[in-house]
């Protein structure tokens, strides 16, 4: 019997051809799924069935507020199944249930308001400069590729799903291996909503076979991904072969600095759901910290105090604040950089193991951990761990303080917590980072655009401009002239 769970290739629910694979439930390491990967032969055959779906079909062709009917019906039902999708979400990938159903409710009002940005979109007429109108116009690009990462899938699937689909092409949707379930059930629900067959593909499998054939693929005009930062780089040296336009939302090791005069109960917060909210699986983790020489005993003794209170265990549990990591090799991961960060000299105050017994025992758990005793140039200063892992730094001036927080090749996000409203808002300013939160962290609003600098990105997501990175632009010149162009013409304006 065959019980693997099908996947959609070119508007077919099927089996793909690549390897049989099982996902599993972080908490307790249970197969959640089994199904069959996409192989290279479902990858063209999916996109070529996209090419001709996005030609044939009349999608791009109907009017914007057609289009975002389709995707206000696809918000609609994922709020009516948000319940279902929370928990399919947190055995996809071990968050916990109030964290997974914020991001399906996210997913929901993205649809929403790529719904509102495609039927508002506005084309401009220029100033002319002769006799004609001129305007610029946007197209869809045909083809588009969306490959994301596992950390968020229904979250970062919609941030792409819904402004491609919103300026009329078709997406070819290739979630991390680790996590497919959520990106198959969102094809489910786009194909209920009344989207045509074929355009949208979900194909999950391993991004260095699949992923790479989708990146080089002459029909795919342009790769929205999330992901880590080398496999961004790979992606875009082949996206530069090709001249196809990229987006990418790339790692991150983001500063918060705590001022002397910061409202402590606030920073404290903020700090603990900045890193260890999600288990420090988030691209705009607030990993390292920054706090002012003088308060910074007292409030290193509070956070540690607050890390050791955080309730860390079952997902499912309404009370959890922290699940287990997505896999076991993740976690030994993790441990390696704190191993590294004791052998820099650092000293653990708090974390820096697994939890044991009781529901610890059968998940990929490791306590939230807070290394001080390091500096700035420090490799766990320095790299991504993309885990529950915090670097506490003293500062001494504002001047030191913004050098150090710029020392890095990341620049996704950072946090200033202070009172002093001139000096947060000149330290925002000062910080390299394509998002600053002062006097909050990890807040988000789909109007506001999304994306980093350097290593961390490039391109900006969310927004009504977001439609943009999926349309192509176009000038039109419309003649009114009464004669015909002079140049053509003889002297009295006979030919
Ligand atoms: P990853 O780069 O390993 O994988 C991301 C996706 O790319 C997966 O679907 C994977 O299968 C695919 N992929 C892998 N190799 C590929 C290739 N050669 N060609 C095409 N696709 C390929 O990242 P991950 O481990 O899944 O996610 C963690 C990383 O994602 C972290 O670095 C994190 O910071 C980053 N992230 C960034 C953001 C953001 O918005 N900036 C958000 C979430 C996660």
């Amino acid at each position: 019997m065959n019980n693997c769970l099908p996947i959609n290739i070119a508007g077919e629910w099927r089996d793909g051809r690549g390897e049989e694979y099982a996902t599993t439930y972080p908490a307790t390491g249970e197969e959640v799924a089994r199904l069959r990967a996409a192989s290279v032969e479902d990858v063209q055959e999916a996109i070529e069935h996209a090419h001709h779906a996005f030609l044939q079909s009349d999608w791009a062709r109907r009017l914007p507020h057609q289009r975002a009917d389709v995707l206000y019906r696809v918000a609609h039902l994922i709020r009516e199944r948000a319940e279902e999708l929370a928990q399919l979400q947190r055995q996809d990938n071990g968050k916990p249930i109030s964290e997974t159903r914020a991001l399906v409710a996210s997913a929901a009002g993205t649809f929403q308001f790529f719904g509102a940005a495609c039927e508002t979109l506005e084309d401009i007429i220029t100033p002319s400069r002769g006799e004609y109108v001129s305007m610029s116009v946007h197209e869809p690009m045909g083809v588009v590729a969306a490959i994301t990462p596992w950390n968020s899938p229904i979250a970062s699937d919609a941030q792409k799903l819904a402004p491609a689909l919103a300026a009329g092409n078709a997406v070819i949707l290739k979630p991390a291996e680790v996590t497919p379930l959520l990106s198959l059930e969102l094809a489910r629900i786009c194909e209920q909503a009344g989207l045509p067959k074929g355009l949208v593909s979900v194909l999950p499998g391993k991004g260095s076979v699949i992923g790479d054939v989708v990146t080089r693929h002459p029909l795919v005009k342009r790769v929205s991904f999330t992901g880590g930062t080398s496999t961004g780089k790979h992606i875009a040296a082949i996206a530069a072969s090709k001249m196809m336009p990229v987006s990418m939302e790339l790692g991150g090791k983001s500063a918060t600095m705590v001022l002397e005069d910061a409202d402590l109960d606030h920073a404290v917060a903020g700090v603990l759901f900045g890193i260890f909210s999600s288990s420090g699986e988030s691209c705009i983790a607030g990993s390292r910290l920054f706090v002012a020489r003088r308060i910074y005993d007292e409030f290193i003794q509070r956070l540690v105090a607050g890390a050791q209170a955080l309730r860390v265990g079952d997902p499912a549990a309404e009370s959890t604040q922290m699940g287990p990591l997505i896999t076991a090799s993740h976690r030994d991961r993790i441990e390696r950089y704190v191993a590294m960060g004791v052998e820099e000299g650092g000293s653990i105050r708090t974390g820096g193991v697994r939890p044991s017994g009781g529901v610890f025992e059968r998940g990929w758990f490791y306590t939230p951990t807070i290394i001080e005793g390091l500096s700035n140039q420090a490799r766990i200063a320095q790299e991504e761990i993309f885990g529950p892992v915090l670097v506490a730094m003293p500062f001494d001036d504002e001047e030191s303080l913004i050098e150090q927080a710029n020392d890095s090749v990341y620049a996704l996000a950072a946090g200033v917590w202070s009172r002093d409203f001139k000096r947060a808002w000149r330290i925002g300013r000062e910080v390299q980072a394509g998002t600053v939160w002062i006097n909050t962290y990890k807040q988000f609003s789909i109007a506001t655009p999304f994306g980093g600098w350097r290593d961390s990105g490039l391109g900006r997501e969310k927004g009504r401009q977001g439609i943009f990175q999926y349309m192509e632009q176009k000038s039109m010149y419309w003649g009114t002239n009464e004669q015909p162009l002079a140049w053509a013409c003889i002297q009295g304006g006979k030919q």
